[in-house]
């Protein structure tokens, strides 16, 4: 288990003062000018030696995706974008980020744009999260009146930070759709190439990061590379925000290390599951478009990005879903297809119809009113959505399904069954178009 002196957010259960007084007591912005004095190599390769992998989902390397901007500008200015529309079903830790310790991401937002020749940053928040954006632009307003950051600040680094207000898409989380959103424009994904670190916001080099990747970002250079290397277990390493939710006594947002596994995790921060261990049905790992892993794969359990793979999940945002046996896993699944087909933008043709097609029949098997050979022909359509889309959502609608098929076909087949014995003759819908 992490110890209390190795942890970065200090202040995430919002038990002292969020504001740049008690920030500044916390040993936020604490020889950032130091840092900035080593010039952006040295933080560049200090965050890709740091291994820090990006908090959003996708585990890319940030120091890695930094250096992707150009060296030198060609002219157009660089941005730094922050994409804290998180919408993930099941996550909420960057709100925790924004509202208790806003300082650690106003001081990464700095820093991180020094490292990429940015003078300007933006912060895209999640249209629902009110309280957290009127806390960021108050902190905002505290480092520009302390100068810590603005055109003359005592860093000598012109740098100026904006927040936006998303208008609550799913979507506009997708970084090129965030990016068509700040624009002013819908928020619909951009065919990749060309990638935004060659032409981002407004046709300039841009970098897309997760609020948690840049808010560890200062505390990972002033205690160095080697210390956040050293927790977690190689290519999973550091602290990361880990949220508890569901069916367990205790749901919670807690900083802990890489590598923890499940069964610490819930019984240290989660109060245990509901009922007991034996009570546990499955988990969702990090986010709604996680495959379920089911309680026998949850027994041995590493929480990281390995430790996900090897049980065919994935770690994303490291939203623990957790379900007891009261659940109805193939209704909780249908729900979450659900919510894939209501978010999808409709540019893709395998997404926009995918979609809709998947919770269609997932709501029917809920109730029991299909056939067996269906539960094969729902899979074979996840296959012809996943990797055939422009943006990532139609994976993400795809492997929630996939996992119910792999780990509960009994569970479907059994309510097919059931069903044929006793035909329901008034079956209620999941959800309601
Ligand atoms: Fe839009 Fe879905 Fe295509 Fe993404 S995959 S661009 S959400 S239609």
């Amino acid at each position: 288990m992490l110890q209390d002196k190795d942890r970065i957010f200090t202040n995430i259960y919002g038990t002292h003062d969020w504001g740049l007084k008690g920030a500044l007591a916390r040993g936020n912005w604490d020889g950032t000018k130091a840092i900035l004095e080593k010039g952006r190599d040295w933080i560049i390769n200090e965050m890709k030696a740091s291994g820090l992998r990006g908090r959003g989902g996708a585990g890319f390397s940030t120091g890695m995706k930094w250096s992707f901007m150009p060296k030198q500008s060609d002219g157009r200015p660089h941005y730094l974008v922050v994409n804290a529309d998180e919408s993930e079903p099941g996550t909420c830790k960057d709100r925790e980020i924004m509202r208790n310790d806003p300082h650690t991401l106003i001081e990464g937002c700095l820093i991180a744009s020094f490292a990429m020749g940015a003078h300007a940053a933006y912060i895209y928040v999640r249209g629902e999260y009110i309280r957290e954006r009127e806390q960021l632009e108050a902190a905002i307003d505290q480092a520009y009146e302390a100068r810590l950051i603005g055109k003359d600040n005592i860093h000598g680094y012109p740098f100026d930070l904006y927040v936006h207000h998303g208008a609550g898409a799913y979507i506009c989380g997708e970084e090129t759709a965030l990016l068509e959103s700040l624009e002013g424009k819908k928020g619909m994904p951009r065919l990749k190439p060309p990638f935004p670190a060659n032409m981002g916001l407004y046709g300039c080099p841009t970098t897309v990061n997760n609020v948690e990747s840049i808010a560890v970002a200062p505390e990972i250079l002033r205690r160095g590379a080697s210390w956040f290397s050293s927790i977690g277990r190689p290519n999973n390493v550091g602290t990361k925000l880990f949220g508890i939710l569901g069916h367990v006594n205790t749901p919670c947002v807690v900083e802990d290390a890489m590598g923890i596994t499940f069964k610490e995790l819930v019984e240290k921060h989660g109060g245990g599951i509901r009922g007991g261990w034996d009570n546990l049905l499955a988990i969702i790992p990090g986010g709604a478009s996680c495959p379920v892993v089911t309680a026998e794969n949850c027994e041995e359990l590493i929480l990281d990005f390995d430790g996900l793979r090897a049980v065919k999940s994935s770690f994303g945002t490291a939203g623990v879903l957790v379900m007891d046996k009261s659940t109805d896993i193939v209704r909780a699944i249908a729900r979450i297809s659900y919510f894939f087909k209501h978010e999808s933008c409709g540019q893709c043709t395998p997404c926009r119809e995918g979609t809709g097609w998947m919770w269609r029949v997932l709501n029917r098997m809920a109730e029991g009113r299909a056939q067996k050979r269906e539960i094969d022909q729902l899979l074979e359509v996840t296959t012809q959505i996943e990797g055939h889309t422009i943006c990532a959502l139609g994976d993400a609608a795809a492997w929630p399904v996939q996992g119910l098929i792999r780990n509960f076909r009994h569970v479907i087949e059994a309510r097919i069954d059931q069903y044929a014995a006793n035909p329901h003759p008034d079956p209620v819908p999941v959800a309601a178009e």
